[in-house]
């Protein structure tokens, strides 16, 4: 089998409702833009991807990662890593590439790729992964909502210029629902979108005050105290602490960063992202890596319903992912449904809070063709 082409389609689904993410103040984000990839091969069959990414995506895989993948066989993933690693060289990250592969492998086998990684579990705690700054009322309402729905777990944001606004909301919500749902908090410290404003910059003496705050409160982990580099910073706070858990990772890049979290001891649990970070492969390694030093993986993910379903399966194999993210944040324009608009139904939690890894072959994508094309704004191929 050898790989004839590579086509990469940008995508830009409008949303229904504005949405207003904490972490770029003051903008409105009206749409969710994303690279559908295909690797297409001369037996007619094909595996699929998404970059979290517009045409700059699309153009780096012409340009970088197309040329080298023609031509070969696409069953010889780890031959074909270095090309992915040695694009972002160049180019924005295209690890989605591998995504493809393994799509492919899953069809070839007839099998769940979270299975043909040994399929350690069926199934993943979800948590809901909220993007808004809210008032502490709303806020309590949306996670009684949250309750209903089936979720067992929440991600709050912390932007407001004053921490102690973003603790009023975790301290009503816990008065409110008591621990009948737990906590997370993400302050997106590591790095921001850059030329916005971004939000409130953290030192460490207030991501020290802060994470000493959630622990009284009971918070799981506080997520991007401190900015990526930040090793020692990062190792400092994490020594500081007794329960609160430091997480990390989404936006560090390769092998070699993601293992220096984990021999710097940045990290209690290790969030890179199969879009972003690294080969979806190599990934499995890093959550070895954090396993062997007593730490938890839990990949981050945030675009598009193809990259929440290629990290579930990712999390689904490894022993050692306690949560899955799964973003969602009605009102506003930022839900599953919108999330999952390129897929012919959104991922749902089963009753118990659980995104189940589907029995499909491959990632299990269903892809909403109609809606794919009616959206598509550029092809490259
Ligand atoms: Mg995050």
């Amino acid at each position: 089998m050898r790989i004839t082409s590579v086509i990469s389609r940008v995508v830009d689904f409008p949303l229904s409702a504005p949405f207003h993410p904490a972490w770029a103040r003051g903008r409105n984000q009206p749409n969710l833009l994303m690279v559908l990839v295909e690797v297409q091969t001369d037996e007619g069959i094909s595996g699929f991807s998404a970059a979290h990414a517009g045409l700059e995506a699309a153009v780096a895989i012409d340009r970088f990662v197309k040329p080298y993948l023609v031509g070969q066989d696409p069953t010889r993933i780890e031959r074909l890593a270095s090309i992915w690693r040695d694009a972002e060289i160049l180019g924005p990250p295209v690890y989605c590439v591998e995504i493809c592969l393994w799509d492919l492998l899953g069809r070839l086998a007839g099998m769940p790729v979270a299975r043909l990684w040994g399929g350690f579990a069926d199934r993943v705690k979800a948590y809901c992964s909220t993007a808004e700054l809210r008032r502490p009322e709303e806020r309590v309402e949306d996670v009684q909502r949250f309750l209903d729905e089936g979720f067992r777990a929440v991600k709050l944001r912390f932007h407001h210029p004053d921490p102690r606004d973003d603790l009023k909301v975790v301290e009503a919500v816990r008065a409110a629902v008591g621990d009948r749902i737990a906590i997370m908090v993400d302050a997106n410290q590591a790095g921001v979108e850059p030329g916005l404003g971004g939000h409130e910059v953290w030192g460490f003496r207030r991501a020290l005050e802060v994470a000493r705050e959630l622990e009284r409160l009971g918070v799981v982990w506080l997520e991007e105290p401190l900015p990526r580099y930040d090793y020692d910073g990062l190792a400092r706070l994490r020594d500081r602490l007794e329960r609160l858990w430091i997480a990390g990772g989404e936006d560090n890049h390769g092998l070699h960063e993601l293992r220096l979290l984990i021999d710097r001891g940045c990290y209690d649990v290790l969030q890179p992202d199969a879009l972003l970070s690294e080969g979806i492969s190599a990934l499995r390694t890093v959550a070895a890596l954090a396993d062997t030093a007593g730490l938890r993986f839990a990949p981050h993910t945030w675009g598009n319903g193809i990259g929440l379903l290629a990290n579930l399966h990712l999390a689904a194999s490894v022993p050692n992912c306690p949560y899955l993210e799964f973003p969602h944040d009605p009102p506003s324009g930022w839900t599953a449904a919108a999330r999952d608009q390129m897929l012919a139904e959104p991922l749902r939690i089963d009753a118990e809070g659980y995104v189940r890894v589907p029995e499909r072959p491959g990632f299990g994508f269903v892809l909403d063709e109609e809606a794919i094309a009616r959206h598509t704004v550029a092809t490259l191929s």
